[in-house]
Formats: structure tokens, C-alpha cells, sequence
């Protein structure tokens, strides 16, 4: 029989999709990491497993302990289903920008969830890395992660998200294209590649404006799970060779767009990747391989990118919104 007896064998080893429709034309190549395969729906199911892992080895994380992580989300999918495998308790930390779907997924892998205020500074005790904090310290065998700080999330980019990369492309891959949050995506899989290629592998991040790591003061934002006003330890500022920023208009009509040209339903930051990517596509050179990581699926943004109420709301509506094309089939 054909049967996995765990779901976290299955984290990793993602597909490689060519992008046909969004592209100018087929040269060069964009090709999609497309993470939404993984078992929790985002790319963050590597990290997830590896941290846990490292935890138990060094006895950090006891048997029957609690993890407690601020987290936009798909971090703390990854880790529900492997603390639910592993008898761990979650309670995680959300700030409030975050969509109402993805907490109650959380909510729906039996995790808590506290949710806090976007707009306090990270030093406010009411900020989500405060709350987090004080959370690890009064829960008996509380271990907190923290994917900003962690080596074991760039880790397992280098591990996993690199190798497989190196290995889809046939070692062909000239640019990689990845949105920064922690920026462990983009410093262990851009370490992984640098070296297996002597350097010849350029590493892009995309970056939404007003975020630190393009050159902004940390205004806010409304794509999530990237951008930083923070410097955090996870990202490794020798790793990219450039950083665009895109606006959250940009990002947002794309990724309507991967739905409804490229079949591909996927979060905001996946939008904002791939404007990085097609940026890059338009002086790379016909025969540049350019591959782009699509962190997470689309089904939490239902109520806000792919609404063309809010869409509006926000200033960022479309030519062609949803409900003008339903209008227009009656
Ligand atoms: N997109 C989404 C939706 C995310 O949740 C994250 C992780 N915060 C990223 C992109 C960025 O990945 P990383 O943290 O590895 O930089």
C-alpha cells in the first residue's frame, strides 16, 4: 500500500510550475516554488519541523511542553500539526492586521491564539513580540521558537528549499526571487545557491514599500508575512544582491491575477514575488532561469485581496474586478 504515516514526511519537496501568462512571453523562464503543496499550506512547514526538531535535541522542548510563538499564521500551521503528532500543547500570538480566516485555522488545529495591535512599536508590553515574551516566561515548560531569531529556520532553507532547487533546475537556475519576512527563505536557500554555483546565482528579495529592508522606515503595510521595522537575526544582510519594493497595489492585483491566468490561488506576498520577478525578467536576458518561491495559498485572503470591496476600499481596485465580470455573464 501506498500509505504516509505522518503528515510531516510530506513537508518539503514542493513542485517547480512554469509561469505562462504573466510573463511577457517565454523568455526567460519564470518558474513558480509553489509552497502552498506543503501538508500546512506555506512554505513555513519547513521551518516548523526543523526548529522542533533542533528543540528536542537539545532538550529545550520537553515531552508534553507548550509552544508559544508570535506568529502571522502559517508559522504556527507548520507547527500545530507537528506539536499535535508530538503531544505539544500551542498557544500563539497574532497581531491584528492579520486575517480573521487564518486565526481561525490556527483556532481549527486546536491551537490558542491571542491577538494584539499592529500599530504599537515592538517595545509597547502590548506589542505581539512583548506579549510572546511574557507568555514563554509564565507558562511552566514553555518554549518559544522565534522564527526572527532562530538558526535552524534559514537552516532549513539551506537544507531543503536550496537542494531542491538546485536539483529541479538541473543546476540551470540563474535568479532566485523571494519576498523577505524573516528572511530565512531567502538567507538559507540564497546561501545554499551562492555556493553550489560559485556565486553566479543571483539572489533577489522583494520587499513591500515602506519596509526596512528596501530602504523604508517600517510605515505600514498591508501585504502580510513580509517586510520587517525590524532587523531580524534570521536574515543575513550579504545574502541579496538586490531588493525591490513593490507597493501593496502591485502585489495585490497580481496575485489576483495568478488566479485567475495561472490557476494559482495564493497569498499577497506571492503577488508582491512575482511583480520582484517579472521586474528582474525584464533585463535578465532570454536565457536566464528565474525561479520565484510563492510562500502560502490564497484561501486566507479571501475576505480582503480577492473582495473587490475591499479592494476598493483600499484604492487598489483592478480593471476587472469579480463581480463586473459576473454582471457581465447575466
Ligand atoms: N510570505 C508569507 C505569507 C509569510 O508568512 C512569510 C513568513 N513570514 C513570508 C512570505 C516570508 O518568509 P521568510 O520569513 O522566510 O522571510
Amino acid at each position: 500500500m501506498h500509505v504516509h504515516d505522518s503528515l510531516v514526511e510530506l513537508m518539503g519537496n514542493t513542485p517547480l510550475v512554469r509561469l505562462r501568462k504573466v510573463t511577457s512571453g517565454p523568455a526567460p523562464q519564470v518558474l513558480a516554488k509553489v509552497e502552498y503543496f506543503n501538508p500546512g499550506g506555506s512554505v513555513k512547514d519547513r521551518i516548523a519541523v526543523r526548529m522542533i526538531d533542533a528543540a528536542e535535541a537539545s532538550g529545550q522542548l520537553k515531552p508534553g511542553g507548550t509552544i508559544v510563538e508570535p506568529t502571522s499564521g502559517n508559522t504556527g500551521v507548520g507547527l500545530a500539526i507537528v506539536a499535535q503528532e508530538r503531544g505539544y500543547r500551542c498557544v500563539f500570538v497574532c497581531p491584528d492586521k492579520v486575517a480573521k480566516d487564518k486565526v481561525d485555522v490556527l483556532r481549527a488545529y486546536g491551537a490558542e491564539v491571542v491577538v494584539c495591535p499592529t500599530a504599537v512599536s515592538p517595545e509597547h508590553p502590548d506589542s505581539y513580540y512583548s506579549v510572546s515574551d511574557r507568555l514563554a516566561a509564565e507558562i511552566p515548560d514553555a518554549w518559544k521558537p522565534n522564527q526572527y531569531t532562530n538558526q535552524n529556520n534559514p537552516r532549513s532553507h539551506y537544507e531543503t528549499t536550496g537542494p531542491e532547487l538546485w536539483e529541479q533546475t538541473e543546476g540551470k537556475i540563474t535568479h532566485f526571487v523571494a519576498g523577505i519576512g524573516t528572511g530565512g527563505t531567502i538567507s538559507g536557500t540564497g546561501k545554499y545557491l551562492k555556493e553550489i554555483s560559485e556565486g553566479r546565482v543571483q539572489i533577489i528579495g522583494a520587499d513591500p514599500e515602506g519596509s526596512v529592508y528596501s530602504g523604508g522606515t517600517g510605515r505600514p503595510y498591508l501585504t502580510e508575512g513580509v517586510g520587517e521595522d525590524i532587523w531580524p537575526e534570521t536574515y543575513d544582510r550579504t545574502i541579496c544582491d538586490e531588493v525591490i519594493a513593490v507597493s501593496d497595489r502591485d502585489s495585490f492585483v497580481m496575485t489576483r491575477r495568478l488566479a485567475r491566468e495561472e490557476g494559482l490561488l495564493v497569498g499577497g506576498s506571492c503577488g508582491m514575488a512575482v511583480v520582484a520577478a517579472l521586474r528582474v525578467a525584464e533585463t535578465a536576458g532570454p536565457d536566464a532561469v528565474i525561479v520565484v518561491l510563492l510562500p502560502d495559498g490564497g484561501r486566507g485572503y479571501l475576505s480582503k485581496i480577492f473582495n473587490d470591496e475591499w479592494m476598493s476600499q483600499h484604492g487598489f481596485s483592478d480593471d476587472r474586478s469579480t463581480t463586473e465580470a459576473t454582471v457581465g455573464q447575466v
